[in-house]
């Protein structure tokens, strides 16, 4: 039997068990009751027996059988009967009953009791002649019992008054165990078991397992409260679910790493970003902040601990890549009793990166104006002296005229590229418009036709192109081939310069191949940089100015396209410009 059920039928138990002791005291009690009644009507019956035997003790010693039988007849309707019995069991005379009648009373056990040492005897034993108890005293006198009995009625009433309260009680008991074991066993059982499966399915965290709320019964409450109980649960593990999801979104959608760090030095928990940056791809996984492998880190760590006034911190991580500069910013905490530091890492490359940059930037444009603006003001300086002979002044002229166009250019370049930086950072393609490639590429050869011809470079473009239409800014497009064929004519010193357009997997290209001195390997990887020259000298004296493909590779990104260069030293160069076709 399961535990469960031997606590559904404890009350009834309980209850046999209480019967059971009700039952017990009555009959002690009836015991008790019996023994002192007993006594004391064995002391009563004594009494009676010493007067009747003394009355009786002359007629028996002298035989007179009347007398004894007229002493005896006067007990007739006396509640005592008085016998007289020989020895050897016959009966002399009664009050009660007729001589004639009654047999030989040798088997009494009163008798036997007398024995031979003519004591007396008691007897307490049910007679079939009155047909009720008796006691009965008997003493032996001469050669003759004397017999006096009397009814035990108080006795006999007792005893049926306790057998009927016990057979009450034995049948109210029953009836009553009867009634609530079947109570329990088919109203409260069930129930109770589906109120017991459902809070251990709750405990489970089955929230929403339904909850049986019986009609009526002790159990109806206790279901009612229990299904509250889950509804509110449910309510506010949603609650909790809830703000949790809000909280882990909003944890991982910092671009910031973030940690929680405890005093032993575990990372508790973390972010995405964080996860990235340490290169941690388990979700789940707690590390050790050594695992960082950053010094300056576990440093600032150790020191938020001992110090709770650090402020904010810059520190360099390495990574396989490069070395990142970050802003360590930790806050103290109480995290399940203990103190922990919220640890806050921006990450300051990038920035840094930009900052270096503009210095360059800046840097460059100085050293970029610097050269035609020296030349400039020592031309003027010359131009002063007032002996110059026309020839002189013609050069003057033709220096400030070339440095003014170099320093026009520079600023061209420069606005061209911001132009075109800033349209990146905007709606991409929105004053995009279709245009033909093919067109471009012819109207831009015809705008290097003279630089070619004053280089002695020949132009190549095949007599038919593809009709090839992008979504994109025309202008800019044949600026960028612009760039590529003039760079050709003054770099590469090639006799040719091919062009070429091709449309493959939904992309076309413009290729741009001289077959001049190419360009070594370890300058690709910057050739597209502002201001990174291959050979400074030329370029410069060339009129440069160190732009041309920065704004190419630009105006590529901005039409979602590439530019690739490939080149072999001495054999030439090819540059590909590749952007979506329409
Ligand atoms: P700008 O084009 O702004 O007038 P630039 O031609 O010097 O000046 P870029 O067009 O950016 O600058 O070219 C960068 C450098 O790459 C050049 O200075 C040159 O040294 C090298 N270069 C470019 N094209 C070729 C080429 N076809 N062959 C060899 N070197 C080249
Ligand atoms: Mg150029």
């Amino acid at each position: 039997m399961k535990r469960r059920d031997l606590i559904l039928i404890a009350l009834p138990i309980t209850l046999l068990v209480a019967v059971l002791a009700v039952v017990i005291l009555l009959v002690a009690q009836y015991r008790g009751f019996k023994a002192s009644y007993i006594a004391d009507a064995k002391d009563d019956l004594r009494l009676r027996t010493e007067l009747i035997a003394e009355t009786l003790v002359p007629d028996i010693r002298q035989g007179n059988l009347e007398r004894i039988t007229a002493n005896c007849a006067r007990f007739r309707l006396h509640p005592t009967r008085v016998s007289v019995i020989r020895e050897d069991g016959t009966v002399l005379a009664d009050s009660n009953a007729n001589v004639a009648t009654l047999g030989n009373h040798s088997d009494r056990p009163e008798l036997a009791e007398v024995g031979e040492d003519d004591g007396d005897g008691f007897v307490v034993r049910y007679s079939v002649t009155t047909a009720s108890w008796l006691l009965i005293h008997a003493v032996k006198i001469g050669d003759c019992y004397v017999r006096v009995s009397m009814p035990m009625n108080a006795i006999t009433h007792t005893v049926s008054l306790v057998r009927r309260s016990v057979t009450l009680a034995i049948l109210l008991g029953a009836a009553l165990v009867l009634f609530l074991t079947f109570y329990v066993i088919f109203r409260v059982r069930p129930h109770f078991i589906a109120l017991q499966t459902a809070a251990t399915s709750i405990a489970k965290g089955r929230l929403d397992t339904p909850i049986e709320i019986p009609a009526g019964g002790i159990l109806r409450e206790l279901a009612q409260a229990v299904s509250i109980m889950a509804r509110q649960l449910r309510h506010r593990i949603a609650d909790l679910q809830r703000e949790r999801n809000e909280f882990d979104a909003l944890f991982n959608a910092l671009r910031e790493p973030l940690l929680v760090v405890s005093q032993s030095g575990e990372v508790l928990r973390r972010n995405r970003a964080a996860g990235l940056l340490f290169t941690v791809d388990d979700a789940h996984e707690t590390f050790r902040v050594e695992r960082t492998a950053c010094p300056d880190l576990i440093k600032y760590v150790h020191e938020a601990f001992e110090s709770p006034t650090v402020g904010s911190r810059e520190i360099a991580f390495e990574t396989a890549a490069q070395t990142r500069t970050l802003l360590a910013h930790a806050v103290r905490m109480e995290r399940e009793g203990e103190i922990c530091l919220l640890l806050l890492l921006t990450d300051l490359t990038e920035i840094r990166r930009l900052e270096g940059f503009r210095s360059d930037f800046i840097a460059n444009v100085s050293h970029e104006i610097r050269t035609p603006l020296t030349a400039i003001l020592s031309t003027v300086e010359t131009l002063r002296e007032n002996h110059l002979t026309e020839a002189q002044y013609a050069r003057c002229l033709d220096i400030l005229g070339r440095h003014s166009k170099r320093l026009g250019d520079l600023v061209q370049d420069i606005l061209s590229l911001a132009a075109i930086e800033r349209r990146q950072t905007g709606p991409a393609g929105e004053d995009f418009v279709p245009c033909r490639l093919d067109a471009v590429l012819r109207d831009a050869v015809g705008l290097c036709v003279d630089a070619a011809e004053r280089a002695n470079v020949k132009l190549e473009v095949p007599e038919t192109l593809p009709e090839v239409t992008v979504n994109g800014d025309p202008r800019l497009i044949e600026q960028c081939v612009v760039n590529l064929v003039t760079n050709a004519i003054r770099h590469a010193g090639t006799p040719d310069v091919v062009l070429g357009l091709g449309v493959r997997e939904g992309k076309a290209s413009i290729t741009v191949t001289d077959h001049g001195c190419g360009i070594a390997a370890e300058h690709l990887p910057r050739l597209f940089e502002r201001f990174y020259r291959v050979h400074k000298e030329r370029s410069r004296a060339t009129g440069g100015t160190g732009l041309g493909l920065a704004i190419v590779k630009h105006v590529a990104i901005l039409h979602g396209g590439t530019i690739d260069v490939v080149s072999e030293p001495g054999q030439g160069t090819t540059f590909t410009l590749t952007v979506p076709a329409c």
